[in-house]
């Protein structure tokens, strides 16, 4: 049998990891395992693990590695040994990323390719204060400020739409320094594998996504 894809997609918040990973997860029938919508199903929930990630999310803090690692790392285990996957905000330090290769590495299985969207400040800004997100399947949507947002539903399921607390400015920028300073040596863990690609992520989605699709040889 034919191994699943093993894939990081990476990129600063508002960079399209979300959406690129839903056009590939149809194209490579593999599963889409995010940190973010994983903290934020439970922080819908009211559970305790919600509660506790909800004053870090909120600040646009990272949630400390104690509480992210395990939650992620047994979700990703999970995943049948000849399934592919694609992990989307995680890892998002060097420990991280040191912890995940450990563990895969037990069972050998290495990431295949980490592909690394890289965006303009300007174009993340004018994208985060666009983002709606459904309530009940998670998709991102844009929504242009001369567009009456309250008429509008999920184009995949119908939901509701709402904006993310950690969307608001003070948030996104604190979020997006954290990526500069936290989050960016991560590259540099992978670049020495061999296994990053770095892709142009300023463009439409699908034109982003042929990029995506180049890289990884389809
Ligand atoms: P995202 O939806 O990927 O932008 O994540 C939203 C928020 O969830 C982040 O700003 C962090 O507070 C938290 N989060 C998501 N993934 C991680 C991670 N790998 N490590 C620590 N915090 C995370």
């Amino acid at each position: 049998m034919a191994q699943g894809l093993r894939l990081v997609l990476f990129g600063p918040p508002g960079a399209g990891k979300g959406t690129q990973a839903q056009l590939l997860r149809e194209h490579l029938n593999v599963a889409h395992i995010s940190s973010g919508d994983l903290f934020r199903h439970h922080l819908g929930q009211g559970t305790e693990l919600g509660l506790r990630a909800k004053e870090y999310m909120n600040k646009g803090e990272l949630i400390p590695d104690e509480v992210t690692i395990d939650i992620i790392l047994d979700k990703v285990m999970s995943i049948p040994n000849y399934d592919g996957f694609i992990l989307d905000g995680f890892p998002r330090n060097p420990n991280q990323a040191d912890v995940l290769e450990k563990k895969l590495s037990t069972e050998s299985r290495n990431l295949d390719k980490v592909i690394h969207i890289d965006v303009s400040e300007p174009e993340l800004l004018r994208r985060l204060g666009g983002r709606y997100i459904c309530r009940a399947c998670q998709s991102p949507h844009f929504i242009g400020s001369g567009e009456d947002a309250s008429a509008k539903k999920c184009d995949q399921c119908g939901g509701e739409l709402y904006q993310r607390d950690d969307d608001a400015p003070t948030a996104v920028k604190k979020r997006i320094e954290v990526y500069n300073t936290e989050t960016t040596p991560v590259l540099g863990f992978y670049r020495e594998r061999g296994v990053l690609v770095d892709i142009s992520g300023d463009n439409p989605v699908d034109e982003v996504n042929k990029l995506v699709m180049a890289a990884l040889g389809s």
